[in-house]
Order: structure tokens, then C-alpha cells, then sequence
């Protein structure tokens, strides 16, 4: 009777135990995926609404797992972040970024700044800074041309530590901005004192915004403080021309979503990079 009664409590959910099994195979073939060159980086284009003009360019992960094919990091970040392998796939992913952005520059496009994802275990682990050092030496990437974005929950942990890490960071020149902006604390006391570049906008904001005038007022609110603080603001997940017109609007600098483009692999980001007309 024990016996039984354990297994019913152990088969009690299918669901669970199939999930129990995805997050094992998900962790145990992370840890093999560096060596065996599974990671990927697409590109997604970030565009100025005065010029038209490419300014950046978000790398963002694609794991191809040989039998599940492209898995986006929703998929595995967090596993990536509990297992602590995040260290060095983040690592990775900087300089996979900075060395792709060093071949743009010998293309001859000028002033593309490509844009990495820093996890906020990533960052609080500290060494950030000794990672970033290293992928610009290796790449040859000026550092100007290196943002990385952080959330808001990496910063409001507001240790020694991260202030040396950020100031370090600044003072090599790479570029700070802001992600999910807007979800989460809103404090707004750490934007000037880690000399944030940038905020993005979260796109939960910006998907609704033509019909929910809350929204809309949220986004008009915090570009307004950004112009105040002297920050460049992007909008995220831009999906209809309408609302690139109502963020044009609202004076908003940059746009970045499916209506400009998807995340491209690199080949197709780099005809993009050479067929976009601006304007
Ligand atoms: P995020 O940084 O907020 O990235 C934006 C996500 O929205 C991306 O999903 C992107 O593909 C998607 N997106 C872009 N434009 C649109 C649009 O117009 N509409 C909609 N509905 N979605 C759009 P993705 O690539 O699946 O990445 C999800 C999240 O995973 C990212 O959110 C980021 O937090 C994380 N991530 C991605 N790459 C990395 C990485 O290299 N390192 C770390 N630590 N996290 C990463
Ligand atoms: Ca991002
Ligand atoms: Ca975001
Ligand atoms: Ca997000």
C-alpha cells in the first residue's frame, strides 16, 4: 500500500514529470552545445526614425538542437541561468557578437552598434566586465560600437560590485541601455547613476498602445522623462506601420520589430544591412 501510494503520488501528474524530463535533456545537452557549436546568434535591425538609418543591430540566441531543431532562449535561458551555465554561453554570445560586428566594420558599414543580451545572473556573478574586455581585444571591435542591455532587476541590486562592473564598462566607452523597460521596478535613481544610454521600451507597451490609451500614456510618460534625463529611447515588438507613426509621434528615437524586420541569421542580415533604403 505505501508502495502504491508513492507511485501514485509520483505518476500523479504526467504533465510534471514530462516537464522533469524536457528540463534534463534541455540542461544536460546545454552543457554539450558550446563544444559542439550549436549556438547561433540571429540579428534583429534597430532603426532611427529621423534618418532611417540601421543604428544597431540586438543579437539574439538560437540554440539548433539536433533533434528539436531551432529552439529560441525562452525555451532554455532560464535553465541556462539556474544550471549557471549562462556564464559561458553569455560569453560566448559576446564574442560570437563582437567578432560579427568587427567583420560589419571591414564590410566598410560604418557605425553599426551591435546589441547583447546580459542576463542579470550573468552580471551579478561579476566578471562582466574581464568578459567584455576580452571579446573587444579579440574581436578588434571598437567599444562604441558595443551596447549591452540589461534589465532593470541586474541593476537594482545596486551592490559595490555592480557599480565598479558598470563603471569599468562606461569608461572603455561600450554602451548601456535598458530592457523591458517599464516592467519592473522604475526606479529611476539608477539610470543616472550608472549612466544609462538607453532605455527600451517593453513591448508589451508598445503592442497595445493605438487602442489602450493607458499604454499609450505610459509610453508618452517615459519618453518624456528619457528626453528629460538626456536618453535615447528605442521602441521594441513594432509590428504595424501605424504604430511606427504614433511612436514617431511621441518623439520617440529608434524602432525595433517584425514590421522592420525579424531576426535575420547573419547572411540575410547582411543583405539587409546592404539593400535598406533609408528614409
Ligand atoms: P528581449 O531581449 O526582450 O528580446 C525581444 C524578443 O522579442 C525576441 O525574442 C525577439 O525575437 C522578439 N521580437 C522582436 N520583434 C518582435 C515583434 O515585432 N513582435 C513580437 N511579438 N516579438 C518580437 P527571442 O529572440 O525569442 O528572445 C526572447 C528573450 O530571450 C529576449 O527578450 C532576451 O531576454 C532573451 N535572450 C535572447 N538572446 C539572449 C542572449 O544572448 N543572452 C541572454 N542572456 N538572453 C537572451
Ligand atoms: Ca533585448
Ligand atoms: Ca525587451
Ligand atoms: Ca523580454
Amino acid at each position: 500500500a505505501k508502495d502504491s501510494g508513492r507511485n501514485t503520488y509520483r505518476f500523479h501528474n504526467p504533465q510534471m514529470s514530462l516537464d522533469v524530463i524536457e528540463h534534463l535533456q534541455i540542461y544536460h545537452g546545454l552543457r554539450r552545445a558550446i563544444d559542439r557549436d550549436e549556438f547561433v546568434l540571429y540579428y534583429q535591425p534597430q532603426i532611427d526614425l529621423a534618418s532611417g538609418r540601421i543604428t544597431g543591430a540586438e543579437a539574439l540566441l538560437r540554440w539548433q538542437e539536433p533533434e528539436r531543431g531551432l529552439v529560441t532562449p525562452g525555451r532554455f535561458i532560464a535553465i541556462a541561468e539556474e544550471s549557471g551555465l549562462i556564464t559561458p554561453i553569455g560569453e560566448w554570445v559576446l564574442e560570437e557578437a563582437c567578432r560579427q560586428a568587427a567583420a560589419w566594420c571591414q564590410m566598410g558599414v560604418s557605425n553599426l552598434v551591435v546589441a547583447v543580451n546580459i542576463s542579470a545572473v550573468q552580471f551579478l556573478r561579476g566578471n562582466l566586465d574581464d568578459s567584455v574586455v576580452r571579446a573587444l581585444e579579440r574581436s578588434g571591435l571598437a567599444a562604441d560600437l558595443l551596447e549591452l542591455e540589461l534589465t532593470e532587476s541586474a541593476l537594482i541590486h545596486n551592490t559595490e560590485n555592480t557599480l565598479g562592473v558598470v563603471r569599468r564598462l562606461k569608461s572603455l566607452g561600450v554602451k548601456l541601455s535598458i530592457d523591458d523597460f517599464g516592467t519592473g521596478y522604475s526606479n529611476l535613481a539608477y539610470l543616472r547613476r550608472f549612466a544609462v544610454d538607453k532605455i527600451k521600451i517593453d513591448q508589451s507597451f508598445v503592442r497595445d498602445m493605438l487602442d489602450d490609451p493607458n499604454d499609450a500614456a505610459i509610453i508618452r510618460a517615459i519618453i518624456q522623462m528619457a528626453r528629460t534625463l538626456n536618453l535615447k529611447t528605442i521602441a521594441e515588438g513594432v509590428e504595424h506601420e501605424r504604430t511606427l507613426d504614433a511612436l514617431r509621434r511621441c518623439q520617440c528615437d529608434e524602432v525595433q520589430g517584425y514590421h522592420i524586420s525579424e531576426p535575420l541569421p547573419t547572411d540575410q542580415f547582411t543583405r539587409f544591412l546592404l539593400t535598406w533604403r533609408e528614409g
